[in-house]
């Protein structure tokens, strides 16, 4: 390739990128008392805590982001389940994206993720743990097939359906979102125990990670919860939905402007200049 090919190139793929929130620009969290603070895709949380890197149960992907960081009811959360997956010998647990140190909006990708209490977890459980280099380059492994209908079956293992009822029993989590090919995996293997089967909501994406989020928590009064799913397991018309095609005039509209951030996470920003 030419170098003014290889400039050009350079030159769109920053150009591309979305310009950084100020959220990105906080680089530790903020002191005080924890507080989660604003709704899960708008807000931020003061007195975060970095989940502790070394650990027997998981392993941190990715650390150069600084995503690591959560209201300590999650870091222990994380604690507890790798400590369950590691009980049941379901393999090393790989965590993924939690929040920034101040929370807050990212530039791309998440739309959550803002007040430290959700983490993406990794679809897969390696035997063998990870070196440095495929924790920054983590290599996701997407368990559904093409037409988005199925999960491969070569790719799934039991202790994938495992690892997602673990976390489902949690009594601090609410939701988990993952593909709805994987929650129909889920479905069918569930036998007669399915409660847990609730909380695991179908959604966009999510072919190779469970995003779990906790309940508010109670010493955030300015956190906003959302309604509990409804109630059964979710595995009948609701999931059978996504596998149709979109009704006419029900294409989703184009992205909305965000709303103003919470009074307290503006006040944060202001404190700081940024
Ligand atoms: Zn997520």
């Amino acid at each position: 390739m030419k170098k003014t090919t290889i400039a050009l190139l350079a030159m769109l793929a920053s150009a591309a990128a979305p310009a950084a929130t100020p959220w990105q620009k906080i680089t530790q969290p903020i002191p005080g008392t924890t507080q989660s603070i604003g709704s899960f895709s708008n807000g931020c949380i003061v007195g975060a805590e970095p989940l502790p890197l070394q650990s027997d149960t998981y392993q941190v992907m990715r650390t150069d982001q600084r995503r690591f960081f959560g209201h300590p009811d999650l870091v222990q959360f994380i604690q507890r389940l790798g400590n369950r997956a590691g009980q049941h010998g379901l393999g090393t647990m790989l965590i993924g994206d939690m929040g920034m140190p101040a929370g807050g909006r990212f530039n791309s990708g998440h739309a959550s993720h803002q007040i430290g209490l959700d983490v993406d977890i990794f679809l897969q459980l390696p035997r063998t743990r990870w070196t440095s280099a495929q924790l920054l380059k983590p290599q996701a492994l997407d368990l559904v097939s093409a037409d988005g209908k199925r999960v491969v079956a070569s790719r799934w293992s039991p202790q994938i359906g495992q690892l997602v009822k673990l976390a489902a029993e949690d009594q601090e989590v609410t939701r988990i979102f993952v593909n709805p090919a994987i929650k129909q995996r889920l479905c069918e293997d569930a036998g007669s125990d399915r409660d847990w089967l609730r909380k695991v909501r179908p959604w966009f994406q999510h072919r190779a990670h469970m995003h779990v989020r906790l309940r508010c928590p109670a010493g955030s009064l300015e956190c906003q919860d959302q309604p509990a799913p409804p109630p059964g397991d979710g595995c009948g018309a609701e999931l059978q939905s996504w596998f149709e095609p979109p009704k006419p005039g029900t294409v989703k509209p184009g992205k909305k402007q965000p709303p103003p951030l919470p009074a307290s996470c503006q006040a944060l920003l202001d404190e700081h200049k940024l």
